[in-house]
Parts: structure tokens; C-alpha cells; sequence
């Protein structure tokens, strides 16, 4: 039987905040205990709204920092990201294209615009997520993927509206991300109005971001730079998307442990995390 999963909190950004020099961003989701429950495996998100850059021979972005734990999901929608990790990752992503570290054990990276773009100067828009490793999977070895937009299946929901499968299942279409919790990423960019079903499997979490246009739900209308958060019980969402309206879906599995989360390093315990700033200190996640 289909049941509708209910908004369970709603945010709307008011304030960017800079992440080293190159993303000027709205923090959406961050792993707040009342909100874990309800966000897990998703642990961050910050949006990086349309922003124009300049030209520069210097390239703007975050300098060598380290991750362990968790996963860092580069969505690239204007602009280009180029990263470089201690476990010999790295390449350039360029719209539509999205990139996936697994920290794991633990990575040194850095996350820059391109040269090629900082050259140019543009537009600039990326989101990046965090996705939440399981306790038994927080060790594992570093991995990189980069998904390229030809290798994303795109799916017609009517004429004018486009769905792209980046990770799980969407009616039987596989996304082509390998990830280490059950989960369903798909963005959606729509240039008429249109009304939207999507099945969710029980008993899962579920986010919806707002990059653009507008979209109705429980007979609300929610802005662009907004999320919404669902309940864990139901299996449907129904909504109606305005023109020109672009939104990132998340969907997982809530990974039902404790989390401890402090800087680049997200963990089970507070042991944990100071263990990860001491082998990071002595060099055990690599160097650049
Ligand atoms: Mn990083």
C-alpha cells in the first residue's frame, strides 16, 4: 500500500559562508543530533548557489586538508572542480558531472576551480554532500570515482522535465555511483511546471534540495536555497515543480549508529575523532 511520507523539517538559507576562497556556500544540512535521525546517511550538504568569478592565473578553492569516515560527493552543475587526494584520486569534473571520494581510513585532498576556469572566469555552482560511512566500513580504502554526465542515465518524466539517476535505482534505471550505504541520489531539472511522483522504499530518509524555481508540497510552496526534510514512514512523494526548477533528491538507508562529527572527520566516537587529528598530524592519511 502507498503512503505518502510527510515534510518533517523545513530550512531556508538566509546566509552564505565561504569554504576557503573559491565556494561561497549555504550550509543546508549538518549531522545536529535531532536531525541525524532523520538526514542519516546524509551527514552535510552545502549548496553553492550561481556566483560569478572573475579571471585569475590563481586558482581559487581549499587547500590540503584532510578526511576519514565519510564520503565527499562534488556535484559540478557551472563551473569546473579539479581535486588531487593522497591516494593518487583526482581529475577534473565539469557540469553535469560529479565526483565521489570515499575518505575511508583517510585522505589528504585539496578541491580548487580548474585551472582552465579560474583562466576563463564564469559562472560558478556546485553542491557538495556528505554521505555517512557505517561503523564496519569506516576503515575501508580510499576510492575515487568520477561520474561523467554521458555515463548518468536520464530519464523523460514528460516533455519538458528531466530526472538523472546518480546513485541507486530509479523504476528500474541504475545509477552508475558505487557507495557504501543504500542510497538514491537523482537531480531534477525541469523547465515547465509539472507534477512529480517518486517511490521510496520505507522506512528511509529522504532530502529534498531546492537549487532554483519553486516547488509545492502539502499545498506549501518552498523557494529555491531551501530543504526539505521527510519522515522516515512512507513510500510516495508527490509535488508539483514550477518552471525553471532545478532540485537534488536524496534518499538512503539511515545508518542507525552513533555519530560523532568534528571538522573533515566524521566518526562513531569522540576516540575516534581525536585518533583521526593525531594520524593525520603523523602523516597516516598520506600526503599531497
Ligand atoms: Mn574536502
Amino acid at each position: 500500500m502507498k503512503e505518502l511520507k510527510k515534510i518533517k523539517f523545513t530550512h531556508t538559507a538566509s546566509q552564505k559562508h565561504w569554504v576557503g576562497d573559491g565556494f561561497h556556500v549555504y550550509g543546508l544540512l549538518r549531522p545536529l543530533e535531532e536531525m541525524n535521525k532523520f538526514i542519516s546517511p546524509f551527514v552535510m550538504l552545502d549548496y553553492a548557489s550561481p556566483k560569478e568569478f572573475s579571471t585569475t592565473n590563481q586558482r581559487r578553492g581549499v587547500g590540503e586538508h584532510p578526511h576519514r569516515g565519510m564520503e565527499t560527493v562534488t556535484f559540478a552543475y557551472q563551473g569546473e572542480v579539479e581535486h588531487r587526494d593522497s591516494s593518487g584520486g583526482g581529475g577534473v569534473i565539469k557540469p553535469g558531472d560529479i565526483q565521489w571520494m570515499t575518505a575511508g581510513k583517510g585522505v589528504v585532498h585539496d578541491e580548487f576551480h580548474s585551472v582552465a576556469f579560474s583562466k576563463k572566469g564564469g559562472i560558478f555552482e556546485m553542491v557538495q554532500l556528505w554521505i555517512n560511512l557505517p561503523k564496519k566500513n569506516k576503515m575501508a580504502e580510499p576510492k575515487y570515482q568520477e561520474i561523467k554526465n554521458k555515463n548518468i542515465p536520464t530519464i523523460a518524466l514528460g516533455s519538458g522535465t528531466k530526472l538523472r539517476v546518480i546513485a541507486g535505482d530509479f523504476n528500474g534505471y541504475k545509477g552508475p555511483s558505487n557507495s557504501f550505504t543504500t542510497i538514491n541520489l537523482y537531480d531534477i531539472i525541469s523547465k515547465i511546471n509539472n507534477n512529480i511522483s517518486i517511490n521510496f522504499k520505507n522506512d528511509t530518509n529522504t532530502v529534498i534540495l531546492i537549487m532554483a524555481g519553486e516547488l509545492k508540497i502539502e499545498n506549501k510552496i518552498f523557494k529555491d536555497k531551501s530543504i526539505l526534510i521527510f519522515e522516515r514512514e512512507g513510500t510516495e512523494i508527490n509535488f508539483k515543480v514550477s518552471e525553471k526548477f532545478k532540485g537534488l533528491i536524496l534518499n538512503g538507508e539511515p545508518i542507525d549508529e552513533p555519530i560523532v562529527s568534528h571538522g573533515p572527520f566524521v566518526m562513531n566516537t569522540k576516540e575516534e575523532i581525536d585518533e583521526a587529528f593525531s594520524d593525520y598530524q603523523n602523516g597516516k592519511m598520506g600526503r599531497l
